[in-house]
């Protein structure tokens, strides 16, 4: 519920700072904003977000500008992954045919430590062509999208660990497949990857505190990480912490 005439902002979400984001500002003005996340619905269960919640693809940039003006948005915030750039752009797009004024979230990258043994790779594909150079049992955490690119790995074994189990088998030869969802701690991480023998992890350079604990197990079992570089971050007035959007906020509504 809202104060008639609240400003609306639309939070584009899949992601834990923007469910932070959306908490924090639904802590900061109550009903006098009107605080909507928005899901792609890829996740069976999604966790519980502040404000209000709509589900499901707007239907390209043109839906996007749609419901940008039907709904009367006064702004809105790609919290999305960094992964998805088809939502970014779209976001781009609208916001620039609405003047919707658009703050992008730019979850801070992971940084090399000593000891890590991180080879950035352009894509998935290259991932799978690169990996029988590092090893044959793999911790796969790319997320669903991208395990098709694996399908031609031969004689290599995956433990691969989704959101959600998938509701048809993987087109893998071999693996076996977790659902679990962040956060992870070192611990759990360490104990995962020794209990299945892992000798190589693969995963997107997702950035951000949620799934970072793999990285340090990794760098302890002395692992080497075949990581997919981040794709460029989609223009515009750019923040990093989840305080400093709900700043940016504030000031784009007063
Ligand atoms: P994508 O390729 O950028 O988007 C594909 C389509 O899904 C978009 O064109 C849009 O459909 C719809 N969509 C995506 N995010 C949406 C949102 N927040 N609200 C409404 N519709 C959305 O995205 P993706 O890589 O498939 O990721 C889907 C969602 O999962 C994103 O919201 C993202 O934050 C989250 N996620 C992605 C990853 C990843 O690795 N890619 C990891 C964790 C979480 P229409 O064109 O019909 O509007």
């Amino acid at each position: 519920m809202s104060v008639p005439d609240s400003p609306k902002i639309l939070i584009l979400g899949g992601t834990a700072e923007a469910a932070a984001i959306a908490e924090i500002s639904f802590l900061r003005w109550g009903e006098g904003v009107l605080v909507i996340t928005s899901l792609a619905g890829r996740t069976i269960a999604p966790s519980a977000i502040a404000g209000e919640l709509r589900v499901g693809g707007f239907g390209g940039a043109a839906g996007m500008v749609n419901y940008l003006r039907k709904e009367e948005i006064s702004a809105v915030v790609d919290a999305t992954h960094p992964f998805a750039t088809r939502i970014s752009e779209n976001a781009r797009l609208a916001c620039e045919a609405t003047e919707v004024p658009l703050l992008v979230f730019d979850r801070p990258a992971w940084q090399r430590k000593d000891g890590d043994q991180w080879h950035m790779m352009e894509s998935a594909s290259r991932a799978a062509e690169a990996l029988p150079e590092y090893g044959q049992r793999i911790f796969l955490t790319t997320g669903r999208g991208e395990i098709s690119a694996f399908t031609s790995c031969t004689n290599i074994w995956f433990l691969v660990r989704l959101v959600d189990m998938p509701l048809e088998p993987l087109p893998l030869e071999n693996a076996h497949v977790i659902a679990a969802r962040g956060p992870f701690t070192v611990e759990a991480e360490l104990a995962l990857m020794e209990r299945h023998k892992i000798d190589v992890l693969v995963c997107k350079a997702s950035g951000g505190e949620m799934t970072r604990a793999k990285l340090v197990a990794a760098r302890e079992l002395g692992c080497p990480v075949l990581m997919i570089s981040r794709p460029e971050l989609s223009e515009g007035d750019r923040v990093s912490s989840v305080d400093a959007a709900v700043t940016r906020l504030s000031e784009i509504l007063t």
